[in-house]
């Protein structure tokens, strides 16, 4: 799946793309409840199966502009020790795809984190001959600043708060140590601040809540314009309910306004809208639909 915005091509490549019972989503949604879900006729088919179950995608994007190959989060990754059973020592044919898309890992100049949470920043690294090293050798890694240290200082009221079940996947100290710590000290990364321009066609747009640093992805060319979203929204769900905030979200306050203030500056504009977690196809433009909005694929 691949779409093409001006002289720019990005390209899904996709490590997993689970259904998910709302029975069983752990209370990640609070709001989200199977009646409320229902009533959001347009879901079906392609983000809500006949059963009622969420589908969600985790991808992996691939920028390619006429003088750069940067790669958009990077999923969950291959041969980690997770808290969450699916991702645990995941196997994935993650670098196949990779290839079939046409890039080689060496070719890549460019890696963005929207945030660090477990499915972001996994593909950062591989495990080679006993030892994480990063995946893209030749690449700067561009993190948020705010955002690194956020998760690197663990003191301050959300980790205080957080539940022993989610602070093992929260607190984030084995994805630092396996996923964030060896590209720095590889001398790769580069501390940006939150609205860094990247490239004449990419640009980071600042979009907290979910977490501090939380960025989005702009991406203009010729005229022409899309916009990756990140965790500012997980499901298109959150696009008909833009009040609906995950029990994850470091200021939901914050993410409530992210999401509403995101559709606002995008609805009823040609700007493409991609998904990181949308199920396919993924993109589609933001539209207003009576007191809130749709997305129209
Ligand atoms: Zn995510």
């Amino acid at each position: 799946m691949a779409w093409r915005v001006g002289e720019v091509t990005i390209t899904r490549i996709t490590e997993s793309e689970p259904e998910i019972s709302l029975a069983d989503d752990l209370g990640f949604w609070p709001d989200a409840t199977a009646d409320a879900v229902n009533a959001i006729q347009w879901l079906r088919p392609h983000f809500v199966t006949p059963k009622g179950d969420l589908r969600l995608s985790f991808h992996s994007l691939l920028v390619e502009t006429p003088k750069t190959r940067v790669v958009v989060d990077t999923c969950v990754g291959n041969d980690k020790t997770r808290h969450m059973p699916a991702w645990n020592q995941m196997h994935s044919d993650y670098l196949e795809k990779f290839a079939e898309a046409g890039w080689t890992r060496e070719s890549v100049r460019g890696v963005l984190c929207t945030h660090m949470h477990v499915d972001h920043v996994g593909w950062n690294t591989m495990w080679v001959d006993g030892r994480w090293v990063p995946t893209f050798p030749n690449a700067r890694y561009y993190f948020s600043r705010q955002e690194y240290e956020f998760w690197t200082n663990k003191a301050g009221p959300y980790h205080e708060q957080l539940p022993d079940s989610l602070r093992e996947t929260m607190e984030s100290s084995a994805l630092l140590v396996d996923s964030v710590m060896p590209v720095v000290d590889a001398g790769l990364v580069e501390f940006v601040e939150s609205d860094h321009i990247i490239s004449p066609e990419i640009r980071l747009l600042p979009t907290p809540g979910h977490s501090p640093g939380h960025v989005s992805i702009l991406i203009e060319s010729r005229g022409q314009r899309a916009v990756i979203t990140g965790d500012m929204a997980h499901h298109p769900m959150q696009i008909a309910c833009p009040a609906w905030s995950t029990v994850l979200d470091t200021d939901p306050v914050q993410a409530r306004k992210t999401r509403f203030d995101f559709y606002e500056r995008f609805v009823d504009t040609p700007t493409l809208v991609i998904g990181t977690h949308f199920a396919a196809p993924t993109a589609g433009r933001i539209v207003r639909d009576g007191e809130t909005y749709r997305l129209a694929v």
